[in-house]
């Protein structure tokens, strides 16, 4: 949402350096700003900067949003690229030279759990993935038809809780995102809010257990959907996240016993994980 971070893979690692669009951290609005075209057009020159007249394989893209078959069918975060098709946009772009190479286009969340599979040998499980950040995302590898919009699960029926960006009340994303955060605490910052329930202030230590609640809840209904298994969980706001405090509340969630042995890791985000993740995604898709 910030940044566009490009590389070339070669098997399951990223060769030589990451290029990244806006090149000052301080232009991150850039993006939020930009037309959809012009964020297809600063993808396509960055890679063709990135693959310096190398053969490419495949080319895979990580947006954020609901993607199916090449198009953004929705993006609550990058409104302006909605219902663009930004697979089509990239392929009918690029140069003579890279003319017939496949494009794909996947959710971010996707990219990250396929990019966390693929440097960590799970690339025949089922590995999902959490990010936390301004909204919250979800994402599994393989990557499969379907929406997988897990950061929008119901975890609450109670009907105050209105702070999802996308509208819908009862959402993990109006609990944990950041954005929710800012709307629920006004006059606090997401850190300051952390920092207040440590120091034993009731209602920041009520908010951060119910953080907990509601993502064990989520990890729970995806338990109960498609079995047990590791979950990560990545982003800028992993520091909200006690793994021990998680692990008890889903074992209060989970019982049946078919459904043990999930897990939990927190591992840090970067720019190469979900630069390898797409690249793997769009290798497999490219070869079906
Ligand atoms: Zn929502």
């Amino acid at each position: 949402m910030e940044h566009i971070a490009v590389g070339l893979v070669e098997g399951e690692k990223v060769l030589g350096s990451v290029n990244v669009y806006p090149e000052k951290l301080d232009s991150a609005e850039a993006l939020l700003s930009m037309p959809a075209e012009g964020i297809a057009d600063c993808i396509r020159r960055q890679v063709e900067t990135v693959s310096r007249g190398e053969k490419i394989g495949a080319i895979g893209i990580g947006f954020p949003g609901i993607i199916r078959n090449g198009v953004v069918e929705d993006s609550p975060n990058l409104h302006q690229a909605k219902g663009f098709a930004l697979q089509a946009a990239l392929s009918s772009g690029l140069g003579e030279k890279y003319a017939g190479v496949p494009v794909r286009v996947f959710n971010d969340a996707d990219v990250m759990a396929a990019g966390i599979a693929a440097t960590h040998g799970l690339l025949n499980k089922l590995t999902r993935v959490w990010t936390l950040g301004n909204g919250v995302g979800f994402g599994r590898y393989p990557s499969s038809e379907g929406i997988w919009e897990g950061g929008h699960s119901v975890v609450t029926l109670n009907p105050k809780e209105n702070f999802c960006g996308c509208g819908g009340r009862g959402h993990l994303e109006g609990i944990l995102g950041r954005r929710s955060m800012r709307l629920r605490f006004l006059d606090l910052e997401p850190e300051e809010v952390l920092e207040n329930a440590r120091t034993g202030d009731t209602r920041c230590a009520e908010f951060v257990s119910l953080c907990h609640r509601a993502l064990a809840a989520a990890t729970a209904t995806s338990i109960h959907m498609e079995g047990p298994g590791m979950f990560f969980i990545t982003g800028p706001d992993v520091k909200f996240i006690d793994i021990a405090l998680l692990d008890r509340l889903l074992h209060e969630m989970v019982k049946m016993s078919p459904l043990q042995g999930s897990r939990f890791e927190v591992i840090p985000t970067t720019d190469e994980m979900g630069i390898v993740g797409a690249a793997v995604n769009a290798q497999h898709a490219a070869l079906k």
